[in-house]
Order: C-alpha cells, then structure tokens, then sequence
C-alpha cells in the first residue's frame, strides 16, 4: 500500500525553483463510462511521423518487418485483382489466403500491406515501401476503373451475391474492409490522393449494395465476418466530412450484439473474438465522429469485460479464436490454439481510442502488456509472424512461411510491426502524454520542441527524457507511473528528486517552463508478483514488472512444418498433447518471491525449484526456439466452481 500521505499531490510543492509540480490528475482517476469526457478534451497521438524510434529492439523489429514487406512485390500482389477486372496478369500469385482460389484472397495483397507500407514510410521515412504502395495503388486504380462500377477487389462480386442468398461464403466484407482501410492508410498516412477516391468509390458501393436489402435480410448477412466496416465507413465520413458514409456505417451495425453491451452484460460466449472486436472498434469510432455516447459505452464496458474476465496473462484472449467459456471461466482452457494474434492487435487499437477519452493509465497498461508479451516475440528473425500464442505447457512458436500462408495475423502482423511509433506519445492542447517506454524521438515542429526517450526499458528498469527546445514554454508533461512499478518510484528533474510522486497505476503530471537541455528521470522499480487465471486459482503466471515470465523448457522442433506452416493452415498438423503444467510448492497465496529467485534482474533471469524439475525463467517476449510454459500448477488444486 502506498503511504497515504504521499497522495496528497496538490499540496506538496517539488521544491524546484520554477517547478511547479501538479501530479496526478485526480480527476483522470475519477472518470469511468458514467461520467463525463475528460474536461480538458480527448487527447491525440503525435503524427507517426513525429516519431521516430531510436536504437532498441523495437526498431530492430521494425526493420525485419520492412525487409520482409520489401521481399513482395506488387505485379505478384496485384494479381488477383487484375484477373478479377479482367486485366491479363503473368505474375506467380501468392498462396496460402493469398491463393486465387481462396475466398479472401486480396485481403493482405490489396489491404494490409497497404496499411503496413503506409505505416513504415510514415514511421520510419522508408520512400522504397511508399513507392511500393504508390505502385499497388495505382495498379489497384486501374483495376477499379476497369470493372467501372466502383467495385474492387481480388475476387468478383459473386461472393457477396452468396452473401444475400445465405449460401456459403467465407467473408467477403472483412476482405472488402482491409482493402478500404489500406486505401485510407496510404491517403491519411502518405498523402496519396488516388487511394481517397478508391476508397471513396468502394464505400458507396458497399453503401448502395447494403441499401438494397431488408433490414432483416441486412442482420442476417451481417452474421457473416464483416471486419471493421462500420469503422472505415466512419473513417470515411470523418476525411470526407460526407454524411452519406455515416449512413453505410449505420449498415453495418448488429442490435443483436451490441445492444447486451450497452446494457452492459456479457453475451459473448459462442462468439468468434476477432469477428467482433473490430465492431467495437468501429463503435468507438462512430463515438468520436457523430459524438453519441451509447458507443462510448458499449466500448468501455466491452473493452473493461474483455480485460478482467477473458483475458491471459499476455494480454490476449481466446481459445479457438473464440470465447468459448461464461466470464471469469478460464480453467481448462490452456491450448495450443490460444489468443490468435489479431485479437491482440484490435484490442490494442481500442485501448488507445478509450485512453484518448479517460486519459486513463489502465489503458495504457494494458497496452504495454499487450505489446511486450503478445507483440514483441510474435515476429522471427524472418519476419514471419504468428497465428496462435500457445499457453498450454511444452508448446511453441510457430509462424506462416513468407510466401504461401497469409493469414489474418499476417496481416495485422505486418502493420503492427510498422507502427511502435503510434502510441508512445499522445497530447491534449500543449500537453504531452509520455505513454510508453521505448527509446525514441518526438519531434513537434509546431511547438519548437523535441523530447528525445533514452532508455533500454525494460532491461532498464525506467526511463530519461531530455528536452531540446527553442521556444521555451509553459507546459505540462504527464509521465504514466505503471500500476506494476513499487512506491519506491521515483521522478527526478534536471537531477533534483520530486518530493512528491503519484501512485502507480496514474499518471505524473510535471508543469514547468521547459527550457532546452532539461531532463526528466523515471525510475520505475520492478518486483515479483503473479496472476492466477480467471476461474482457477491453482494455475498462477508470473510477472516482473510488465513482462510475463515463461519457463524455458527446452529446444522445441527445428525449422519445419511444425514450426513454419507452408499453407493456409493455421496450426501444424498432428500436434502432441501438451505437457502437464510444471508443478510448484507453493500454495496459491504464497509470495511470489517465495517460490521464484530472482538471479539477475538486469536480464532478468530467474529460477524456480518445481516439484520434479529446476526451471529458468525469462521474459515471454525474449522466447525464440524454445518450449515453454506460461502458467504454473501451485499446490492447491481447489478449483472455483
Ligand atoms: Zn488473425
């Protein structure tokens, strides 16, 4: 507990002549879906290229993520969607969902890599993967005007007809909704104009096409995976400022789901995970753009569920890619078949739109969990990506084959790869909001000021940010003090303690005129602790600071179908069982340091005295070939009903 005195932040002055130390907005802490937006109004991440990553593992992955985008090329991409337009096209397609026989061919080839090119050149300044994007845009273009309708995608409109009439079909709209949203990306991102008028052509004949139907015969196709629709619909209207787009959006929206949601009660069992957080997101975007505010609320609740009652450890959720349990049920659940890796990337996206309303530190935690145990790790030094995240024990990682998988998680893999830059810095009016601890450089031109991040978080346990600016002024930056750091946090300026700090789990708010060369120490101290899996006790998973440790348990399969899937598929074939869970003497309640030793903190690396092995235990994230287990059976085997 932190000594209750030290809350008392706005009586406590820093001491610092010209410091006027402010702490934690209390208010931030106070507002939940009840209550209002945050007074001082939403906040907004800094431009991506603003941003830039200094050296640190995440560039290291932004790198391998770029080499891998630039081993594509666009005639082999384009092709489906020329032999769908009718154009003649030679090139090899691509295989795996990218197979001209595969009903969702096009969504990476004309979708994702277009939003992860975007993302790379506006990150990193990468021109050879704009010019990419350019190229597949223009191709895209030709393809449209060709068909003439302003349709476009990799297969013809055929599919969607199956879609009316109820017969089988894959999911025709998410393909269509990845294409749109690499349009916008390359627009909104790069400044590609042609990618505008693309977008804006299929989104009215999505419009036009939905418009047709009953609104009962609509619910029932809307059944069908749908992606984000609703979303890039609302995106839209906001780059267009047209209502019509708003309109389609409206569409594309189910009362059957979200209405439980807004009467915040969680129906999600049965439900397939990455089919409906994209419709949440889509909710919360439908929020900021009309302004209604039961989106808003169908947002927290859901996102707050999902979090509490179906989430692991890791910071992702499903088994199956479904919710297949009543919340707060997770018992028996551990699979290879765990948290498909997209899920993770759109709860993600949605944690940022809740935190730019609530400024809410939970959100940012969640983040920061999400990103360096189920992100960091999902990518090899090929830049091939995971599907599913084993948490059963004596599991591994396995990873789609460069040219003839494709999935889904390919996909949102190739754009989260590009984008470390988008959240580690957000503002509200001359604020800024210091989100994540990744080495970096925020450069706001408009306000003469850079903020360069030197750390080697979370090997170092904290962060320093060093101020250049040639127009000093009165402003306020707000540090996140984690809800996992100890009271024995601390925040020094230009070398001098903060007499006050604020609690973990909130952010640090430090008002001063910041003048060039002033410096921001973060020392944020990591302990043990651990986190039983919702609905049984008896399995625990440990924690240092934000990282989620895993017991290595061994050299896992070499390179092969086990480890790289040269197809579609998205699991090896004839799987064993997993392991039992390594066992460990220690009762449930038992104090974390009591049965894991820590041996070097700055790896770190730790040991555990299991009842038939020693284990060595290191971050999820640094888990390359290895087997591994995430969770632990404690003594207890009391189960909650
Ligand atoms: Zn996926």
């Amino acid at each position: 507990m932190i000594d209750p005195s030290r809350r008392n932040f706005l009586k406590t002055s820093a001491g610092a002549a010209g410091l006027c130390f402010i702490g934690p907005s209390a208010v931030v802490h106070a507002l939940s879906a009840d209550e209002p937006e945050h007074p001082s109004g939403k906040l907004v991440p800094f431009p991506l290229a603003s941003v830039r990553l200094a050296l640190s593992i995440f560039q290291e992955q932004e790198e391998i993520n770029a080499r891998y985008l630039d081993s594509l090329t666009v005639d082999r991409l384009l092709h489906s969607f020329r032999l769908t337009a009718g154009i003649s096209s030679s090139a090899t397609p691509y295989k795996g969902w990218e197979d001209p026989t595969c009903e969702l061919r096009g969504h990476f080839a004309g979708g994702h890599f277009l939003s992860a090119v975007a993302l790379a050149s506006a990150s990193s300044g990468n021109t050879d993967l704009k010019s990419r994007g350019d190229e597949l845009v223009s191709g895209l273009e030709a393809c449209q005007k060709k068909i003439g309708t302003r349709y476009l995608s990799a297969y013809p409109t055929d599919l969607f007809e199956h879609l009316a009439q109820g017969k089988p079909v894959w999911a025709p709209f998410y393909t269509y909704h990845k294409i749109m949203a690499g349009l916008l990306d390359m627009h909104l991102l790069t400044g590609n104009t042609d990618a505008l008028q693309i977008a804006e052509g299929m989104g009215q004949w999505a419009h036009e096409f939905m418009w047709t139907f009953s609104t009962e015969q609509r619910q029932r196709m809307l059944r069908n995976e749908y992606g984000g629709m609703n979303e890039v619909l609302a995106n839209l209207a906001a780059v267009t400022k047209k209502d019509r787009y708003i309109e389609a959006a409206h569409l594309f929206e189910q009362p059957s789901f979200l209405d439980p949601l807004a009467e915040r009660r969680d129906e999600l069992q049965g439900l397939h995970a990455n089919t409906h957080v994209p419709k949440i997101i889509g909710a919360a975007r439908m929020h900021e753009v009309t302004g209604d505010r039961r989106y808003r609320e169908i947002a927290e609740y859901f996102l707050a569920e999902v979090l509490t009652a179906r989430n692991y450890v890791i910071g992702n959720t499903s088994l199956n890619e479904h919710w297949n349990t009543p919340p707060d049920k997770l018992g028996g659940t551990l699979a290879w078949a765990n948290a498909e890796c997209c899920v993770a990337y759109n709860l993600m996206k949605l944690q940022r739109h809740v935190f730019s309303w609530t400024a809410d530190t939970r959100w940012m935690d969640a983040y920061e969990r999400a990103l360096f145990n189920c992100r960091l790790g999902t990518q090899n030094a090929q830049g091939l990506k995971q599907y599913f995240f084993p948490l059963a024990a004596g599991y591994w990682r396995a990873y789609n084959s460069p040219e003839e998988s494709f999935w889904c998680c390919t996909g949102t893999g190739v754009e989260e790869f590009a984008k470390f830059g988008d959240t580690i810095y957000f503002r509200r009016g001359s604020d800024i909001y210091v989100n994540q601890f990744i080495a970096s450089t925020l450069d706001w031109k408009d306000e003469g000021l850079v903020l360069e991040q030197v750390t080697e978080f979370p090997r170092e346990r904290g962060t320093t940010l060093k101020i250049r600016s040639s127009r000093p002024a009165p402003r306020t930056i707000h540090v996140r003090i984690p809800h996992w750091t100890t009271e024995e946090a601390r925040v020094k300026v230009n070398g001098r303690p903060l007499e006050a700090m604020a609690d973990p789990g909130s952010y640090l708010a430090i008002r001063k005129t910041w003048q060039d060369g002033d410096i921001i120490s973060v020392s944020l101290p990591m302990e043990l602790r651990q986190e039983p899996l919702p609905g049984d006790d008896s399995v625990t998973a440990a924690l240092y600071g934000p990282l989620v440790l895993a017991a290595d348990l061994g050299a896992g399969p070499p390179d092969g179908p086990t480890r790289v899937i040269h197809s579609g598929d998205t699991s090896p074939k004839n799987l064993p069982p997993p392991d039992p869970l390594p066992k460990v003497a220690a009762s449930p309640d038992a104090d974390t340091k009591q049965w894991i030793q820590v041996d070097f903190p700055s790896e770190p690396r730790f040991t555990v005295a299991g009842e038939s092995a020693k284990y060595q235990l290191m971050p999820m994230y640094q888990i390359g070939d290895q087997r591994y287990s995430v969770y632990w059976q404690m003594q207890s085997s009391k189960k909650q009903s």
